[in-house]
């Protein structure tokens, strides 16, 4: 069970020092408080975990200081949709909002290999209009002896890059706890030109101790991608660990699975999730088509596989897509083979917006079919 605070109340008021001495009466009944930072003010949600079932969802109402309440009736219990549940579908982060009702593009370089390449990419991007990028520096790899990314010594240049050209947010995996402080430090080293969204990568959905660990801290919110080969609900409780322990600011990313029945994609497009993870949790649902295609081929009519897939994302509802460029794709260190080229950009961003409005368009046509019905 949910209990939403009024606006107005903190820690400090006596409304709340109140509830909390009528909620340590509750028996085998623990209490976790999560304070979820809106534009506009801080909300107190307190979640009551045990035997909830015999509590009335009317005389929780009824305690002091409380706005509304939740029973929380599925799993996902932070991050799902309940009934009667109001609680919102969006963050925002450096300005930029992150909803089930937004698109963004994070358009960027698989792995960060050269200040040359940061450059040509963020200017790319400034000259389309883009505040979003990615930037892998902390890759996980196959073989121990592939190139693993340059880690923190390549930080300092690709933020100060970042503040040059106009970038936000950029997206960046991490695969330890240590490597989220390596970011802080280089942020703050550099004068906080930009701002960072966790990665976790498919590899690590389920390493709970990563999500703890990232799930802990608040200043950076989380893209956790869905695991390659575990169930989606598997994949969603994993997004869940961060909730728990306290940030909500989580989009899910799909990226395919992992099975020979993909071929000839690197792995089978799942974007028929999209409106799935909208419908279960709160979450902006991210698609990454490089990943989940790994390759440039085309259809006959030449457009590439990669715009493809992304169309269909993006017209089932995405909020988010993470695609790899590179300015010389054939000297990228990593996954040179699915990056599409600086002078594609503009094309694939109007391509995005053509599925964009086709989307919008389906929601205006059930919008009047329902008007029409009453
Ligand atoms: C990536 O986005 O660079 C990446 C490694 O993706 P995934 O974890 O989905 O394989
Ligand atoms: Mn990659």
């Amino acid at each position: 069970m949910i209990l939403i605070l009024k606006p107005s109340i903190d820690s400090e008021t006596s409304e709340y020092k109140e509830l909390e001495m009528h909620l340590a009466r509750l028996q085998n009944i623990e209490r976790r408080v999560h304070q979820v930072r809106g534009a506009e003010q801080t909300l107190t949600e307190i979640y009551l975990i045990g035997n909830t079932a015999t509590l009335s969802v009317q005389e929780m109402k009824n305690l002091p200081g409380v706005d509304h309440v939740v029973r929380v009736s599925e799993e996902y219990r932070i991050l799902g949709r309940h009934k009667d549940d109001h609680r919102s579908a969006y963050f925002e982060y450096q300005g930029v909002r992150f909803g089930q009702d937004t698109l963004n593009v994070f358009a960027g370089l698989c792995a960060v290999d050269s200040p040359e390449s940061v450059e040509a990419m963020m200017k790319a991007l400034q000259d389309n209009g883009q505040v979003c990028t990615r930037m892998g520096a902390y890759k996980p790899r196959t073989s121990p002896y592939s190139f693993q990314g340059h880690g923190k010594n390549c930080l300092p240049y690709v933020f100060e890059l970042a503040g040059k050209y106009g970038i936000k947010v950029i997206a960046m995996e991490i695969t330890h706890e240590s490597h989220i402080e390596e970011i802080q430090e280089a942020l703050h080293s550099t004068g906080n030109p930009t701002g960072v969204m966790l990665q976790i990568g498919t590899r690590n959905t389920q390493n709970f101790e990563l999500l703890k660990s990232v799930g802990r801290q608040k200043k950076f919110p989380v893209l956790l991608k869905r695991g390659f080969g575990i169930t989606l609900d598997e994949s969603l409780n994993a997004a869940e660990y961060l909730a728990s322990e306290g940030n909500q600011n989580v989009i899910f990313g799909l990226r395919g699975m992992k099975t020979n029945i993909a071929d000839p994609h690197r792995n089978f497009v799942d974007f028929a999730h999209v409106p799935v993870v909208k419908r279960l949790t709160r979450m902006p649902v991210c698609i990454d088509p490089s990943h989940s295609v790994g390759s440039r081929s085309r259809g006959p009519e030449g457009i590439l596989d990669v715009m493809h897939v992304t169309a269909q994302g993006v017209i089932a509802g995405a909020n988010m897509i993470l695609v790899d460029f590179h300015p010389d794709p054939t000297k990228a260190v990593v996954d040179g083979p699915q990056a599409l080229l600086l002078d594609e950009l503009p094309h694939f961003l109007a391509d995005v917006q053509i599925a964009r409005k086709a989307y919008e368009q389906r929601l205006a046509l059930l919008q009047n079919q329902y008007s029409a019905n009453c």
